[in-house]
């Protein structure tokens, strides 16, 4: 790292302190003794999502919060359980190191949970994510309860 003061090369580590995605690292230039901090941060890659439409947009945690918390109103389902839900989209990212994955399969994933949590927010979520524009379509979630 060079100086910013001078641009000598020679700068060592005073300290570093590291938090949880960020170390800090206060150096001091060999040659003037001016003192200058550094960040060192992990660089994530962008997790994107496919839409049924084919387009792409960046992977929105709060925008798949909200959809489950509107599924879950005024039933007995904690945020914790909430949290859960969403780790478990997350996961598909990073179980097989992916940066894409498709709105179905994180629909899935979410109805896949739900299910086990709150059969009233299953049905909502599903309503509203699969856009039951059938009876026929509704009857199916509707047994896809009756199964587990
Ligand atoms: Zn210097």
């Amino acid at each position: 790292m060079k100086c910013p003061f001078c641009g000598e090369d020679d700068t060592r580590v005073l300290d570093s302190r590291p938090s949880e995605m960020k170390i800090r690292r206060r150096r001091e230039c060999g040659k003037c003794l001016k003192r200058f901090t550094t960040y060192e941060a992990v660089e994530l890659p962008m997790l994107t999502v496919e839409k049924k439409d084919g387009s792409i947009q960046p992977f929105n945690k709060e925008k798949l919060m909200a959809g489950i918390f509107s599924a879950i109103k005024k039933r007995p389902v904690t945020a914790g359980q909430v949290q859960g839900i969403v780790d478990a989209v997350e996961e598909r990212f990073t179980e097989g190191l992916r940066t894409s994955i498709t709105s179905t399969e994180i629909g899935n994933v979410v109805m896949e949970q739900l299910k086990d949590i709150d059969q009233v927010a299953y049905i909502r979520f599903a309503s509203v994510y699969q856009d039951f524009s059938d009876v026929a379509g509704f009857i199916n979630a509707i047994s896809e309860l009756g199964k587990s």
